[in-house]
């Protein structure tokens, strides 16, 4: 029999791996592994992207079972896992779709070489992008650090061979075996979270006017399929092929989420350091009381408190509101971005290492492509273009907010951005 691995590509249509694992005509044994080593570092019991990809992995588990096989899901390391696998099954390969971030490539290569003892073949095959890293480069063969001419590579490339995405449900042979008792929630470690993630659909309408109400917070303007686009419970092939028919600007954002792939791929390093490595020895003076307030959303200035209580109540967070809040803690607070980034990461449902970093640095002004130091969000400002008549503010800081419960602003916006512009100078 073959193994598909599941990771980041929880869904049974349009998946590349594990349609080769079924052309090799042997039966498929699909598996997915809660990885001890990622599951030990996540600090809330209710974690909710947990309950989504176990929930997710249910509903699998029941459409496999509709059809004979069942899905086989273990606790542990990926090692501990295999070596168990190997001595139950004759194993010939394990098929999987490609992961671009570091702990994901070492993982892999552990696997690889691992099969490669047992004499089984490892498969990982590009699902997850459009174009894989090494795909869109510049003539030279080096990658791009400019946005701008990566998306019209990205873009010619795309438009001359539009890729094909299957709709049909094609499981064709399935591995049949005694039953698996699968671990419930509690036996690997967590609680079931409430929450309703949103709908894996694509809105036509809602992308069709993407360009007119993606900036504004208090509209249900972007189509939040960050969660769907990272655990692939929808397909990036369907999405940028309808995004292309309906909205430039929403396959602008596809695009941005390519080329975060792209940097984590061919500068791994970037998860820890600066893109642009002038700024490493910027040492953020920022202290951890202020960065304390920010988050519990106590900065007094109300579109950063807005957004972070948006998103430690739902773990979303609009992205013209994350582009304000980190901006507020880097440039205003200067606190160290690897401290949002953290904070992101243990919060956002849509959370994807790639495009955190690349966010984290941009908006700190020392990153790939990024917004330069002196461009410094005034929040007051921010708030009054993009959120007019407060409803943002008052959804999730209370309509009578603006009568006299309001918290101090805790730094005056004039005085941080000279601060900020006088500890950036250091590097200029
Ligand atoms: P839409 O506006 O509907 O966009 C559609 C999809 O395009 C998104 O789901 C996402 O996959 C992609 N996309 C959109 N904007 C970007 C972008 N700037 N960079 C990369 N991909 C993009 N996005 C994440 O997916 N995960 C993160 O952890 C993340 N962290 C961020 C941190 C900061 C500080 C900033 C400024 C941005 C971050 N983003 C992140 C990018 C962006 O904010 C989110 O992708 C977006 O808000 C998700 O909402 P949506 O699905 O409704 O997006």
């Amino acid at each position: 029999m073959v193994i598909h691995w599941f990771r980041r590509d929880l869904r049974l249509i349009d998946n590349t791996a594990l349609s080769a694992a079924f052309k090799t005509g042997l039966p498929v044994q699909p598996i997915f592994i809660f990885d001890s080593n990622i599951l030990s570092k996540l600090r809330l019991k209710d974690d909710r992207r947990v309950t989504f990809i176990y929930k997710t992995l249910m509903g699998i588990d029941a459409q496999l079972r509709q059809r004979g096989g069942l899905l086989r899901i273990y606790h542990g390391t990926p090692t501990e896992v295999y070596e168990k696998l190997f001595r139950e099954f004759q194993i010939t390969a394990i098929f999987c779709n490609e992961d671009y971030e570091p702990y994901a490539r070492e993982r892999d290569k552990i696997i690889a070489a691992f099969c490669k003892k047992e004499s089984a073949e490892f498969v990982a095959v590009k699902d997850h992008v459009v174009f894989a890293p090494h795909e869109v480069l510049k003539d030279d063969g080096t990658p791009y650090n400019v946005f701008t001419p990566y998306s019209r590579r990205w873009l010619t490339r795309f438009e001359e061979n539009l890729p094909d995405f299957d709709i049909t449900m094609s499981l064709r042979q399935l591995f049949t075996s005694a039953d698996h008792s699968n671990p419930s929630l509690a036996e690997i470690g967590f609680e079931e979270n409430t929450f309703v993630p949103p709908a894996a659909e694509v809105n036509e309408a809602l992308i069709q006017n993407y360009e007119a109400t993606r900036d504004l917070p208090a509209l249900a303007g972007t189509s939040r399929l960050g969660l769907h686009l990272r655990f692939g419970t929808v397909s990036i092939r369907r999405l940028a092929r309808e995004a292309h028919r309906l909205s430039p600007k929403f396959l602008a954002e596809l695009i941005w989420r390519e080329f975060y792939q792209m940097i984590i791929w061919y500068y791994p390093q970037t998860t820890m350091k600066p893109f642009r490595e002038k700024y490493e020895k910027l040492k953020f003076p920022g202290s951890e009381g202020d960065f304390k307030k920010w988050t519990r959303a106590e900065t007094g200035y109300p579109l950063v408190d807005a957004g972070m209580r948006e998103l430690v109540e739902t773990g979303f967070m609009h992205n013209r509101v994350r582009m304000v809040v980190a901006s507020f803690l880097t440039k205003h607070l200067l606190c160290d971005w690897r401290w949002g980034e953290h904070f992101f990461a243990q919060h956002l449902l849509d959370f994807e290492l790639a495009s955190n970093i690349g966010g984290w640095q941009w908006s700190a002004g020392i990153g790939v492509d990024a917004a330069p130091y002196f461009r410094i969000f005034n929040p007051s400002e921010q708030q009054k273009k993009f959120d007019p008549q407060n409803e943002y503010i008052n959804r999730w800081l209370g309509s009578n907010h603006f009568f006299g419960t309001e918290i101090e602003p805790m730094i005056e916006h004039k005085f941080a951005r000279e601060r900020c512009l006088q500890f950036f100078s250091q590097v200029k």
